[in-house]
């Protein structure tokens, strides 16, 4: 069976398309690694379905390595895009001892006991090795059904890559020679079946890149890129997320609201960039001291907010007044040694009917007698 030379465009078309989006989406986004990675598993892939579909009888073995070395590295590249996703360590060391193993046995079935049919057979054994390495931290991530499309086409996609020579020499025997390759029918059912296996794949793994890109982009427009804190939309978020939880007795939760005293102060004396440090160091400082004891805001230019999570009203003042207590310790190496930062606090414990601008000006109030009252103190909210 001969293939046609449409099919072969067909397919280095798609793989170059890919390459290229892959690509294109790495150099746009460069912070995230995962396209990049799978960019250069679809280069090798149609580097190595170039070398493989133009290859003739009086290929060189330079050739044959190279594909083959493609090839693996196709594999390997869509592992390691997959376990730099998923935050997972790399393993090097198997991966070092598969591909030892994997090219001394190539050289000894090529140079020793020559034999083309076996070595077919190791080149897709290993490809599908290397491939199923991206399946255990898959399967730990689980949840999403990204992840879950993601652990399914990998793991057809191996499982296609043997199981096609299996089929094969099932029906013909180990026949295969390197005069009869290119137009054998194992050469047509690899290159059908890469070209399907490769469009599948990519289409997950765009699926999976589009998806970051949202979550990446969504996540940067609630957050402060000064603090990397929410910011008040991420914050409005947040106490909407919350607000159906389930009440718990003892516990309430409060809204804490601070913003520093005589900030502006900071800004004349010392300079722009030494109040954005200063603010940087009160973030820091707050959502420190928060732990997981609440969500740490920045609600406008030296304004913050803490959203607790269900604690009682006692430990919620305690919180605030030790934030408040420690904010005039902190170092700030821009300013004055004897020139204190500090910050007045108001607070308001969280009615259930309280929309978070309710809650807001509440707390503003609060906050306004503490900063009446001498500023660097916290002042409680009357109830709703
Ligand atoms: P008070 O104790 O009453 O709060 O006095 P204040 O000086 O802190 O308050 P005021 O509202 O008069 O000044 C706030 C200052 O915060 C003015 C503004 O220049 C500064 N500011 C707001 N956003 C930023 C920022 O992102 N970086 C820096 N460096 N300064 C900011
Ligand atoms: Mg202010
Ligand atoms: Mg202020």
């Amino acid at each position: 069976m001969s293939e046609n030379s449409g099919f072969h465009i067909q397919t280095v078309l798609i793989l170059a398309i890919f390459a290229l989006v892959f690509w294109l989406i790495h150099f746009f986004n460069k912070r995230q690694p995962f396209p990049g990675w799978v960019a250069v598993a679809y280069s090798a892939a149609l580097a190595a379905y170039v070398i493989d579909s133009t290859r003739h009888e009086s290929t060189n073995i330079g050739f044959i390595y190279a594909s083959t070395s493609l090839f693996w590295i196709f594999s390997l590249a869509i592992a390691k895009a997959i376990y730099v996703r998923c935050n997972a360590a790399f393993p090097n060391v198997l991966v070092g001892l598969i591909l030892s193993s994997a090219i001394t046995a190539f050289a000894v079935l090529t140079f020793v006991a020559t034999d083309i049919s076996i070595r077919s057979v190791l080149v897709s054994v290993v490809a599908a090795i290397l491939l199923a390495l991206a399946l255990p931290p898959l399967w730990k991530a689980g949840g999403k059904v990204i992840d879950r499309a993601l652990f399914g086409v990998v793991a057809t996609v191996a499982v296609i890559f043997i199981v096609r020579i299996l089929f094969v020499y099932s029906l013909h025997g180990l026949t295969l020679t390197e005069q009869s390759y290119s137009q054998s029918e194992y050469a047509w059912i690899l290159h059908f079946t890469s070209g399907i296996c490769a469009l599948a794949l990519a289409v997950v793994l765009l699926y999976a890149a589009g998806l970051d890109m949202v979550w990446h982009y969504h996540g940067q427009s609630n957050r402060d890129p000064l603090t990397n804190l929410l910011n008040r939309r991420g914050l409005k978020g947040l106490y909407n997320a919350v607000r159906n939880q389930d009440r718990n007795e003892d516990y309430t939760r409060v809204l804490i609201l601070f913003d520093i005293d005589h900030f502006k102060r900071v800004n004349d004396q010392y300079g722009h960039a030494a109040g954005d440090k200063v603010l940087q160091r009160v973030a820091k400082t707050a959502s420190g001291l928060c732990m997981d004891q609440g969500q740490v805001a920045r609600t406008g230019g030296e304004e913050f907010a803490i959203l607790t999570d269900w604690i009682p009203l006692q430990t919620a003042e305690l919180l605030a007044q030790h934030i408040c207590d420690s904010l005039r310790f902190v170092a700030h190496p821009e300013l004055a040694t004897d020139h204190k930062i500090t910050a007045s606090f108001g607070l308001v414990v969280l009615a259930d009917s309280d929309s978070l601008s309710d809650a807001m000006d509440r707390a503003d109030q609060a906050l306004y007698q503490a900063k009446r009252n001498g500023r660097n103190q916290v002042a409680l909210a009357q109830a709703a």
